[in-house]
């Protein structure tokens, strides 16, 4: 395991081989813009699983995956699972040589990223950024695609549906049964589809139990081993289902999405970081309900109003 620097009040980050050659970079606590990434190495070259929020922490990720093996390895592909710019924002730290691949709804969706401009106070402290810039897959793909590391083959898959985001992709080792699930999977931190779909989450979940994974590495949270798997994804479900539940009632009565979130109550998941996030997922809930777009302004408004002040950043 290798360290790095990190806000005294965290853990430090993990980097560990979870298969031959395979990383998880696991950033605690996986709150809100503290994601995890990867790193899959080949005979000729590595892929990485996602950059992170901020140019410090994608550099404290390379200085790791450099650490960890041969230190002139290049990286030869990265993979974004989906727009957000936990995920991405980074990506202007990787070499020029390095190509970027995401899901072609993906690319477009990080194509409209503002937030990378400057971040809306709705944290506290209010993140920053640091030396990155946008950049773009300069490949995308829309169903699956595999990379070739000599003889290891990486594949990467789109659900065919809209579910954390509408352009989700996992990486997928048929070898060593690892899953790099993206935020699909959230691992003891509050699950989130304000920008997806909550029906299309909930159903992702099938469809990553298909894989039969050995190991999953999640979003947002600790790698997930195959004992484990099982109940992970069904205490997703059933937060997914909790919140539909909630919505739908608040939505019936004709109810605003916080008068909704504040009459259902945070239940069982009021422990879990970022609950606040219930708002957001109950907007998702009423825009699918009414067909309309999702307001993501007043959607965050409301998640700091139900939180009785900006919510909490680490970064
Ligand atoms: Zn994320």
């Amino acid at each position: 395991m290798i360290a790095a620097a990190q806000p005294d009040s965290l853990p430090t980050p993990s980097f560990d081989e979870i298969a031959p050659a395979v990383w998880a970079w696991v950033q605690p606590d996986g709150s809100w813009w503290i994601n995890n990434t990867g790193v899959i190495a080949g005979d000729d070259g590595d892929v990485i699983v996602d950059t992170c929020a901020t140019a410090q922490r994608t550099q404290a990720f390379l200085r790791a995956r450099r650490r960890a093996h041969r230190s002139d390895t290049p990286i030869r592909f990265a993979l974004n699972t989906h727009q957000h710019g936990d995920h991405t924002y980074g990506n202007s730290q990787l070499p020029e040589s390095t190509v970027i691949i995401g899901q072609r709804h993906m690319r477009a969706g990080l194509a409209t990223d503002t937030v990378i401009c400057g971040c809306p106070p709705f944290w506290e402290p209010v993140p920053q950024w640091g030396d990155v810039s946008l950049r773009l897959p300069s490949v995308s793909f829309d169903r699956s695609m595999e990379l070739h590391l000599g003889d290891r083959i990486v594949e990467l898959h789109h659900p065919g549906y809209t579910a954390h985001t509408t352009g989700d992709a996992v990486a997928w080792l048929p070898a060593e049964r690892v899953l790099f699930a993206g935020d699909l999977v959230f691992n003891g931190v509050t699950p989130l589809a304000f920008m997806g779909s909550l029906t299309g989450a909930l159903q992702s979940l099938d469809w990553l139990r298909e894989f039969d994974a050995e190991i999953i590495v999640p979003g947002h949270g600790p790698v997930i081993e195959r004992s484990g798997i099982d109940d992970a994804l069904e205490a997703i479900a059933d937060y997914y289902r909790y919140v539909q539940n909630a919505g739908q009632q608040g939505y019936l009565l004709g109810m605003t999405p916080l008068d909704a979130a504040r009459t259902a109550g945070l239940g069982d998941y009021a422990a879990m970081p970022d609950a606040e996030r219930l708002v957001l997922n109950i907007h998702r809930h009423y825009a699918d309900m009414s067909g309309t777009e999702l307001d993501i302004i007043a959607a965050f408004a409301d998640a700091v109003s139900f939180n009785g002040g900006p919510m909490t950043s680490n970064l």
